[in-house]
């Protein structure tokens, strides 16, 4: 199909998510991605400075995975998840179960990030309502993302335009990320909190709010926070949908915070940006608040596409990927780069702060950018004619590279933004 064949079918029948069609400008259509880079209609190629919005940790297109997904093409593609098991379930479990925080014991799948927030939501109230205790209410952070769907985006504030829905959202409480100044308050809070109310659960996304322009949590304030609930009966739900698969240096953010969580949210990176899947683990603690000779305490959930084995062999394919020793030291190595690049540029004059953890490196410019205006299309316009593909946030640019990036591909990327701060006004 040509480009404008491609383009006039878009308008003609798509409608886009995240986007005022009637302001919009074009989409750009992509013929190809390979490696680090994604490819126009006119040759051109760009690197993809997000992973496509953290998912393609090992580059577009590996040839590992993709050997993963052929080889099961021809074994099954799919089938019922209830009553039903299969290899490439199995064989994605225990490889998962050995990375997560060791606390983790069972695994429910699904297909995206807002998914795996909703049944992980859904198990802690039913976690208390089996122990006949009923308590409605989510503690969620400030400025935190969950997802788009109705629970997820209740326990979001980010979630932008939310007006038509808010009647409908679940009880929601927030509470400032803690920090070392302002963690006594917080931790006062809690307590008041949970004297107040029936808490059901605490979610937050550990060490990185993602969508809050790539905030930094302090991980002994957060593990003080989350000690304090645990002791107070409060179930502990750790975002990690975009932390998740190696992007903070470890495998999981919660690998860095001494409190561990009793449910954790998967997706993103989970097959490496080829299949939709998501997982929700929990403690055996939790499983064993469901398990009983009464049908009804059972979690009666389920996605169609629950434990596609084409999206548990490339899952598979892809913790091999990330726990071998190769992508390991790239990550370390991105890690470092990103360390140099911050304290290169952190006297800048443009620049109001600089931030890293892992592979994720994140701007602050100094000057005024509304969250989706004008000034934030242009800063993505001088990028992309660049050849280097960001989404920035408001004022916030950052990178969350593949972890295949090479040394010269990051040295591109620091040289472009370096040129950016010279020289966009
Ligand atoms: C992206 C994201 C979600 C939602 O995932 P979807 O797959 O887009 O539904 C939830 N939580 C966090 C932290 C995310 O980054």
């Amino acid at each position: 199909m040509s480009k404008e064949k491609i383009l006039k079918n878009d308008k003609d029948y798509v409608w886009h998510p995240l986007t005022q069609h009637k302001t919009a400008t074009e989409p750009l259509a992509i013929s190809h991605a390979s490696g680090n880079y994604l490819y126009d209609f006119d040759g051109n190629k760009y690197f993809d400075g997000i992973s496509s919005w953290y998912t393609c940790s090992y580059g577009h297109t590996n040839p590992k995975l993709t050997t993963a997904l052929k080889n099961q093409v021809d074994q099954l593609h799919h089938v019922v998840f209830a009553g039903m098991t299969h290899e490439p379930a199995a064989m994605l479990s225990e490889k998962l179960i050995d990375i997560l925080p060791e606390n983790q014991q069972k695994l429910f799948f699904s297909e995206n990030g807002s998914t795996s927030v909703e049944i992980a939501l859904k198990m802690a109230f039913q976690y208390h309502f089996n122990r006949d205790e009923k308590r409605n209410v989510v503690v969620a952070l400030d400025n935190g993302f969950h997802g788009d769907t109705f629970g997820a985006m209740s326990a979001s504030s980010l979630s932008v335009y939310n007006g038509p829905f808010e009647d409908f959202f679940i009880d929601v409480i927030r509470i400032p990320a803690p920090t070392e100044e302002n963690l006594e308050q917080v931790l006062d809070h809690v307590a008041s909190i949970v004297k107040e109310y029936d808490v059901s659960s605490f979610i937050y996304e550990p060490l990185v709010q993602g969508a809050a322009a790539m905030q930094l949590n302090n991980a002994e304030s957060l593990c003080e926070v989350i000690n304090k609930f645990q002791q107070l009966g409060v179930i502990a739900i750790a975002d990690e949908v975009m932390t998740g698969f190696g992007k903070t240096g470890t495998n999981f953010a919660s690998d860095q915070i001494g409190a561990k969580p009793d449910i954790i949210c998967l997706s993103k990176a989970l097959t490496g940006g080829i299949m939709p899947m998501a997982i929700t683990s929990c403690t055996q603690k939790i499983f064993d608040a469901f398990y009983d000779d009464k049908l009804a305490k059972g979690l009666f959930h389920g996605h169609t596409y629950s434990g596609n084995p084409l999206g548990c062999a490339v899952a598979s394919a892809a913790i091999d990927l990330l726990t071998s020793l190769d992508i390991q030291q790239r990550i370390q190595e991105i890690s470092n780069r990103n360390k140099n690049f911050a304290n290169q540029i952190e006297n800048h004059h443009k620049v109001a702060d600089v931030r890293t953890i892992g592979v994720i490196l994140a701007i602050d410019l100094a000057i005024e950018v509304e969250r989706y205006g004008n000034k934030r299309n242009e800063i993505f316009q001088w990028f992309w004619q660049r050849g280097l593909f960001l989404r920035p946030l408001g004022k916030t640019v950052y990178i969350v590279p593949p972890f295949t990036s090479t040394k010269e591909e990051m040295n591109q990327v620091y040289k472009t933004i370096l040129d950016f701060l010279s020289n966009f006004n």
